[in-house]
Parts: C-alpha cells; sequence; structure tokens
C-alpha cells in the first residue's frame, strides 16, 4: 500500500538485521501478468531471499509505501513486508516479514480508501474484515499465529490478495472501478511515470514499438 511520508531508513535498518545497502528494484504495475498470479510458497530461508527482504524494503520505503508483496518487484513467492511507522498515527510500529500467511479467521467489516504501488496514482474504497487471525512465519521461519486489527489487518490483507493474484481494484464496487477505468488503462499503455522506478511490462513496451 501507499503512505504520503518517507520511512525513517536508519530506524528501519536498526530495528532489523538487514543492515546492508540492497537494491531497489522496479515495481511491476496493473496489467503486469506477475500481478495476477498465485505465489508459491517459501520453502526455508536462504542468503538469496535475506537479500530480497532487503530489497523489499528498500524498494518499498523509496516509494513511500507501508506494504510491499514480493511478487510486485517481480518474484511471485509468498512473501510481504509492512512498515507503518511512516504514518503519524503508527510512528512506534516495528517493519515485519510476512511469510506463507494464512488467515484463520475473520471478525467484523470496514470500509477505507486504499492506494497500492502497483497501481499509482489510484485511490478506491474496499470493505474488508476488520480483524484478522493470522498463521505465518518470520524472517527466520518461526511460526507464529496472531490476530491483527486497524490498519495492520488492513495493510495484512491488502498484501495477501497480492500474493493470489487479487488487486484491491478488483475488490472495489463496480461503479466505482468503471470511475477509475481511464487510470487504469493509462497504466496498462505505459502512460503513468510515478516518482518511484516502475517496470515496464513486456506488452506495453511491445506495443509503443
Ligand atoms: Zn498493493
Amino acid at each position: 500500500m501507499a503512505a504520503g511520508l518517507l520511512t525513517d531508513f536508519r530506524k528501519l535498518v536498526t530495528a532489523t538485521k538487514f543492515q546492508t545497502v540492497f537494491m531497489i528494484i522496479p515495481i511491476n504495475t496493473y496489467s503486469d501478468p506477475v500481478l495476477s498470479m498465485k505465489a508459491k510458497p517459501l520453502k526455508g530461508i536462504d542468503a538469496s531471499i535475506e537479500e530480497l527482504i532487503g530489497s523489499m524494503f528498500e524498494s518499498m520505503r523509496n516509494a513511500e509505501g507501508i506494504g510491499l508483496a514480493a511478487p510486485q518487484i517481480g518474484h511471485s513467492l509468498r512473501l510481504l513486508v509492512i512498515d507503518l511507522s511512516c504514518m503519524d498515527s503508527h510512528k512506534d510500529a516495528k517493519p515485519m516479514v510476512v511469510i506463507n500467511p494464512r488467515i484463520l479467521a475473520v471478525k467484523g467489516r470496514n470500509a477505507y480508501d486504499e492506494g497500492c504501488l502497483s497501481v499509482p496514482g489510484v485511490t478506491g474504497e474496499v470493505v474488508r474484515p476488520s480483524a484478522i487471525q493470522l498463521h505465518y512465519r518470520d524472517e527466520h521461519f518461526e511460526e507464529h499465529t496472531d490476530e491483527f486489527s486497524g490498519m495492520m489487518a488492513r495493510v495484512l490483507q491488502h498484501e495477501i490478495d497480492h500474493l493470489d493474484g487479487t488487486l484491491f481494484v478488483d475488490r472495489m464496487d463496480k461503479r466505482d472501478r468503471r470511475k477509475i477505468q481511464n487510470e487504469l488503462d493509462a497504466i496498462a499503455d505505459g502512460r503513468t511515470t510515478p516518482a518511484y522506478p516502475i517496470a515496464r511490462n513486456a506488452v506495453a513496451v511491445e506495443a509503443r514499438g
């Protein structure tokens, strides 16, 4: 998900074990096939996964995001990162790595205006459960079952959707979705230039010759 303010990256690296400088990887955008795929579970953590996690935090921070799923930088794996600490309301939030998540139970429902680094410049109201019980593994591949509500429940569900090939615009009311179709077409045609690097998908590049 996107957020308006810049994350303090120094705070992030001291809060995680990822202290190296990682690469900023261009973000895949709406209509890229990788965003419609069902991502594969991770079998464990190795050096390449640790590097990927570091690059995900770096790419998310660079794009001023609060959540990023691995498919958004071209890796179809069930892995996502979240850092809400750039939001005024969540300054003390710790960065979080979530691997192979499975929602066990949901409670309540609420509406919230979502945005997505893969759908630059577009926001729209999505109704989702307001609290979830989640089974997942952390960056050490250790298992957890925790309950989340508020912003964490919202961002987790948005990012988990990415692992199943679903974007927030797919969950919008059909009438609302029609109103943003021109903006979506502009992204698909490569006519959008956000303030962070995006991966031009093969179809769009071909179409431009
Ligand atoms: Zn997203």
